[in-house]
């Protein structure tokens, strides 16, 4: 399929438009309008229009988008028809809730290797995936064409980590970390930093009793 070049923000409201989408169509809904989905996504309508145009024409006004066809047309574009697997490393308490998480229900992806130092882990298979030496990093990341990597080490080893994981060819990293990782320019990385966002979250709220 011929990638399209769509804006970052726009990228990044595709995932919660599919969700929604995969929802409607399992409720037998055919069409849907923009205002309506303003509301399930919590998006304004005229940034959902907006986003829908660097698709091509796929709504037509006073008639709304035909659930089935961007069903399938998300799908395409969010590389759903097949599966991605990734990789794992660090297999500690975020790790293991990580392998736990069916990402496979709404996603179609799945954790399909996770990597450790620790001996009492490796070599065993924890909630149906396999832990590995990090000595095997490169080889089985090239074995199974895995370019995406979760990186739950502790932050000592984040750097380091990131370095291995970049040598064995990874190209998109999700950071659980809250350091931030240097990487070539080739590579993604995507901070995840759960302690920060409950921070920032508490730091809303008790502003918002000042007020
Ligand atoms: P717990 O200590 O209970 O396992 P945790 O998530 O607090 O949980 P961390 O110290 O953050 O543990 O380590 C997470 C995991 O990362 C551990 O399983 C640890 O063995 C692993 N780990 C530590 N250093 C590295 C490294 N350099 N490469 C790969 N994995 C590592």
């Amino acid at each position: 399929m011929e990638k399209i070049k769509i804006p970052k923000a726009t990228a990044k409201r595709l995932p919660l438009y599919y969700r929604y989408l995969i929802i409607l169509n399992e409720e037998g809904k055919e069409k849907v309008s923009s205002t309506e989905l303003s509301e399930a996504v919590q998006v304004d309508s005229a940034s959902i229009r907006r986003d829908f145009s660097y698709f091509g024409a796929l709504g037509k006004r006073g008639y709304g988008y035909d659930v089935k066809n961007l069903l399938t047309f998300f799908k395409k574009i969010l590389n759903q028809d097949t599966l991605t697997n990734v990789a794992l490393i660090g297999v500690g308490n975020l790790g293991r809730a990580l392998l736990n998480y069916n990402f496979k229900r709404s996603n179609n992806i799945r954790i399909s290797c996770a990597f450790d130092i620790n001996k009492k882990i490796t070599g065993r298979i924890l909630s149906g995936v396999p832990v590995y030496d990090m000595d095997d990093l490169k080889q089985q990341l090239s074995d199974q064409q895995i370019s995406i990597a979760i990186l739950t080490v502790p932050s000592t080893a984040a750097q380091r980590t990131t370095d291995e994981m970049v040598d064995a060819g990874v190209k998109g990293i999700m950071n659980f970390t809250p350091i931030r990782l240097s990487a070539p320019a080739s590579v993604r990385v995507q901070n995840v930093d759960l302690a920060t966002e409950l921070q920032t979250l508490i730091y809303f709220l008790d502003s918002d009793k000042e007020d």
